[in-house]
């Protein structure tokens, strides 16, 4: 399989060099020459395997040459055994024909660790094969961080270095970062905010003399290519669970850069029927925007009780831009140039090709209150925000109720408890037993000045071979 950028400039990679590259050189993403196709028919016939088992089906495609059969089932049984639950991503049923997939069983308790768990092992078997060896540097407000430290914790060719806002991350998603010890493991707590780790880490991307050539950058961001596919798995899975392929269904993600919900996209187009795509933002809404009225244009960030989505362009989105321009790398790349300046739309029959799968919705902080208490008052079910946002734009942007709506549940509630006590519900939620002595565990991280150069400074002397 080959690889190609939505800028259409950038040499195209094959699939080891994906994973271990961000951003193509012109600036763009990089995505799949082309999809592979499942039949009905064969889809059907992945009825009852186990969560690694389809995975396997589903990915192995985009992966084939560079890792033999063995090798890459291997990893998928080990990643997935890692997960707090049998079936990996169970389903739990709200009402008649409404469901949440709770994709939050990992060793981190958000979706996110689906994809890390497995680009860690990827990462490291790739560089293990070209004998080589990369420095993860990454910024975090919250879940992202912990997810990739659990993924790259027991990698031999990684170090990774995950940059924090010193005192501005919840106590719960600190000790998920400063708890996991490992030589290769760092947490460097800035003095600083989110944005000011965000810029170091793109300042050191941008020139990488620190590290003196003997090692080199790797991003796990959502950019990364083997995230999205590591989701697209789940659509499969809870299709097949809810009677699929043989009706469709309706899926609502709760979204911030568009990663979750692109793998949903690319699910429908490798042959699972689905008929409609829900959007579900706080009010970092530029996506509900977009969809509603054709109009994409950059707000400023607003702060809401559901962290993992405040954004204010979700990069993700480009990938599908490209396809909704024909693949036309030039077009995106202009449309996105405009886009920096100011406000940008599609033609109208794009943008209207768009709306035949997406629906969206923004939802803010209050209501997203009113529905943590709504459904724990249906069905004592304790919804996190981000998940809470989705199942409220799932019931605003139903479109047939004879079609299954299965909400993403992207996040346990554990990790959000004050959404839960603004909620006004008197219950805490616990967090499940392997994490129960998070608050007693020691914690491991350094205090580091708002300066770029002691922050490189720091990386450059503590990496492994250092
Ligand atoms: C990352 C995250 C999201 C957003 O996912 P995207 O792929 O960025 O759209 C939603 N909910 C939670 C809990 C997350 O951690």
């Amino acid at each position: 399989m080959r690889y190609i950028s939505t800028r259409g400039e950038a040499p195209a990679l094959g699939f080891e060099d994906v994973l271990l590259t961000g951003l193509a050189s012109d600036g763009g993403l990089y995505v799949p020459e082309s999809l592979p196709h499942f039949s009905l028919e064969e889809i059907r016939s992945w009825r009852g395997l186990s969560y690694s088992e389809l995975a396997f089906n589903v990915m192995y495609p985009f992966v084939n040459d560079a890792i033999p059969e063995e090798d890459f089932r291997k990893m998928l049984t080990e990643t997935y055994a890692g997960f707090a639950h049998q079936a990996v991503a169970p389903l739990v049923q709200l009402d008649t024909n409404e469901w949440v997939m709770e994709l939050f069983r990992g060793p981190t308790l958000a979706f996110k660790d689906f994809a890390l768990q497995l680009l860690g092992r990827l990462l490291d078997y790739v560089l293990e094969k070209r004998k080589q060896h990369v420095v993860i540097m990454g910024a975090t407000s919250g879940d992202t961080g912990s997810a990739a430290i659990e993924g790259c914790r027991h990698c031999e060719h990684v170090d990774i270095f995950i940059l924090h806002p010193y005192q501005r991350v919840s106590e719960v998603q600190r000790r998920q970062m400063t708890t996991v010890l490992g030589d290769n493991i760092h947490n460097i707590a800035v003095k600083g905010n989110f944005d000011d780790c965000q810029r170091m880490v793109k300042e050191s991307f941008g020139d990488q003399s620190f590290l003196g050539g003997k090692t080199q950058l790797a991003a796990v961001n959502s950019i990364n290519w083997a995230r999205i596919m590591a989701q697209i798995v789940y659509y499969f899975q809870a299709s097949l669970a809810l009677g699929g392929p043989d009706r469709s269904m309706a899926f609502s993600v709760p979204t911030g850069n568009f990663g979750d919900i692109f793998a949903g996209y690319l699910a429908k187009k490798m042959g699972l029927p689905i008929s409609q795509l829900v959007i579900a933002t706080n009010r970092n809404d530029i996506l509900h925007r977009f969809m509603s009225g054709n109009r994409y244009e950059q707000h400023k960030l607003e702060h809401t009780l559901s962290p993992s989505m405040d954004i204010m362009v979700s990069s993700n989105f480009e990938r599908l831009l490209f396809d909704l321009h024909g693949r036309d790398g030039a077009a995106v790349k202009e449309l996105l140039e405009n886009a920096a300046k100011g406000p940008v739309s599609i033609e109208d029959y794009r943008w209207r090709h768009a709306r035949k799968l997406f629906d969206s919705d923004a939802v803010d902080d209050k209501t997203t209150c009113d529905t943590i208490r709504e459904v724990f008052e249906q069905n004592e079910y304790l919804l996190d925000p981000h998940t809470a946002i989705g199942v409220k734009a799932a019931r605003n942007c139903r479109r047939d109720t004879s079609v299954p709506m299965i909400t993403l549940g992207t996040a346990h509630p554990a990790k959000f408890p004050d959404a839960i006590a603004e909620s006004g519900l008197s219950v805490k939620p616990q967090l499940p037993p392997h994490m129960a002595d998070l608050f007693e565990r020691e914690e491991r991280y350094t205090v580091l000045d708002n300066d770029v150069a002691g922050v490189q400074g720091f990386i450059a002397e503590h990496w492994k071979n250092a």
